[in-house]
């Protein structure tokens, strides 16, 4: 179930409810779940399922699940298996046949995508790249022509690097939105194109500071070139009849149907 990511208020009604009523719950860190839930006032049994032992741990909550005992899972903040640990305990429950039941909540990469303002309805969730540069770049690259928004997690030592190797292999053009220490005190969101990200961080000491998340806006949808659309077109024109010319333009470019028939129409003088 989902915990905040800084402002503990963002919790929702059930989750408590949920927390309170389950008796057990398995947390990635129990002195951070512990924090929390001595704020609601609730007492439960904490065991601890983190990176580490997951896989143990596993075994230790499905004996529970046996004996007919309900297990919340949190992680730190926000939605566990998102970044957090979280996937093998559930793996292993739904293998056992138990219901997962998802309690929804805080999400610090839906948060930013929803403070963006990008305009793509397609969004892809990277999580964190490679601490590597030279790792980084290469994963960059294979994400460049995508025509989806992209969102990173990124800690706070490698923000001012990452930084530039997105405006390096992405290109410095496209927009970047900084979202900082989101529902915090010190929460700041700042658009602006890669190129003058760096300047941006650079700014103050504070800005390369704190909890990240990087939404880079997705690559510009690829505008066929019309010459070489024609030229295509013109060649299957001098071999095939109209209809079938036009049919096979659009297999090999990707060209919408009524366009590239428009343009034949017009390539054989019959328009
Ligand atoms: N499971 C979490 C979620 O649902 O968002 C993510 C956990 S991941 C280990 C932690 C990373 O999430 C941070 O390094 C940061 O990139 C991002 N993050 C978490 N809380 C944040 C916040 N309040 N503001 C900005 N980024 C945050």
């Amino acid at each position: 179930m989902a915990t905040p990511i800084g402002n503990l208020s963002d919790i929702s009604a059930r989750a408590i409810e949920i927390l309170s009523s389950a008796g057990n719950i398995a947390a990635e860190d129990t002195r951070v779940t512990r924090r929390l839930l001595d704020h609601y006032g609730i007492t439960a049994r904490l065991m601890a399922v983190h990176e580490h032992n997951e896989q143990r741990a596993a075994g230790d909550v499905l004996a529970l699940l046996a004996t007919g005992a309900n297990v919340a899972l949190v992680s730190d903040a926000g939605t566990p298996g998102i970044s957090d640990p979280g996937a093998r305990l559930v793996a292993a429950a739904h293998a056992a046949g138990y219901c997962v039941c998802p309690v929804p909540g805080a999400n610090a990469a839906a948060a930013a995508v929803s403070a963006s303002g990008f305009l793509s309805p397609h969004f892809l969730f990277y999580g964190f790249l490679p601490a590597r540069s030279s790792a980084r770049r290469t994963a960059l690259k294979a994400l460049d022509a995508l025509p989806y928004t992209l969102v990173f997690y990124e800690a706070p030592h490698r923000v001012a690097e990452c930084v530039d190797d997105l405006a390096a292999t992405l290109g410095a053009a496209r927009r970047i939105m900084i979202a900082r220490e989101l529902t915090k005190l010190f929460e700041e969101t700042h658009v602006c194109t890669m190129g003058d990200a760096a300047a941006w961080l650079a700014a103050s000491e504070h800005r390369t500071k704190g909890e990240f998340v990087l939404v880079v806006e997705g690559a510009a949808a690829s505008v066929p070139d019309a010459a070489a659309l024609d030229q295509t077109l013109q060649a299957l024109l001098e071999e095939l009849p109209l209809k079938q010319a036009v049919a096979l333009a659009v297999k090999i470019t990707g060209g919408n149907r009524n366009d590239l028939y428009q343009r034949a129409l017009v390539l054989k003088g019959d328009a």
